[in-house]
């Protein structure tokens, strides 16, 4: 995809538009798909990859790689970068698939308003393409497959399962029946479209993902895991549950607590597991 394609020049309103318009954009240019690399995304920008480049939630790097050592002065943030690029050259030498693709948030100077759009390359494209070997074949999954399925709902409400298939891959339609998700996944969105509710990754998935309390952060916390496992589940079951309610809950469940934890403690410790579970649920969203 030398040539770059229009739609991915634009400017999108968030990243979740944007990655529906490169996950179209590569299904109908080159058949293949591409996954969201969550660990190399933040905030402010988010990395796709193509998804035989991916493990676990970010990119796969070789066994042998070795990082390279940090160089005086460098920030931690201008280490992480360098040492980012060098495992993507290893990948590269090691025969995965480069493709890549970063979307950025920006402020429009103008209007003050926040969009998305992707970087451009040194030869102006904005995607670096899968490689010629590359089998990452495209299956209609995620955000995509609903898109479509929202399109076909709209125009007939009461569309079958079988009448969705028969749209969607019928000439002049450029989606091949290799491209179809499993029919399980496919009647299961289509009934959720018909529903107008929204897809939501189940608590076990989000529990996956989960690193758990302050663990991530390489401290141990006197705070019992077991609690924060149970706020945890409080807050996939209900993510706008308010902290003073965690409480109440926490309290009714571990009577004995008095004395390892005090209101303040657990309230704070519910905050802090809430904003975990909303950002999960938002990677979960962006993935799909
Ligand atoms: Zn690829």
């Amino acid at each position: 995809m030398s040539q770059d394609a229009p739609p991915l020049s634009g400017e999108f309103a968030t990243k979740a538009e944007a990655h529906l318009a490169l996950g179209k954009e590569i299904l109908f240019q080159m058949g293949k798909s591409i996954k969201y690399d969550r660990a190399c995304s933040g905030g402010n920008d988010g990395v796709f990859r193509c998804p035989s480049a991916i493990t676990g939630k970010t990119m796969t790097v070789p066994d042998d790689f070795q990082p390279p050592p940090r160089e005086e002065g460098e920030n931690q943030l201008e280490y992480n970068k360098r040492k980012r690029q060098a495992a993507e050259e290893a990948a590269k030498q090691a025969g995965l698939c480069p493709f890549k693709a970063v979307v950025r948030r920006f402020k429009c100077r103008r209007t003050g308003e926040t969009k998305w759009r992707f970087d451009t390359l040194a030869n102006g494209a904005t995607v670096i393409p899968h490689s010629e070997q590359c089998e990452a074949g495209a299956v209609l999954t995620g955000s995509l497959l609903r898109s479509f399925l929202e399109a076909e709902v709209r125009a007939n409400p009461d569309i079958s399962g079988p009448g969705v298939i028969k749209a969607l891959t019928a000439p002049p339609s450029t989606i091949r029946q290799h491209m179809m998700p499993s029919k399980s996944t496919l009647y299961r969105v289509l009934q959720a479209v018909k529903n107008d509710k929204a897809i939501v990754p189940s608590a076990a998935n989000l529990a996956d993902n989960w690193q758990g309390g302050d663990r991530k952060r390489g401290r141990r916390s006197k705070f019992p895991q077991e609690v924060q496992e149970f706020i945890f589940g409080l807050m996939t079951a209900k993510p706008s549950m308010k902290p003073m309610e965690a409480l109440s809950h926490v309290r009714r469940r571990f009577p004995r607590l008095q004395g390892v934890a005090d209101d303040q403690q657990i309230k704070a410790k519910a905050g802090l597991i809430k904003k975990q579970v909303k950002k999960l649920l938002q990677d979960a969203a962006a993935e799909m």
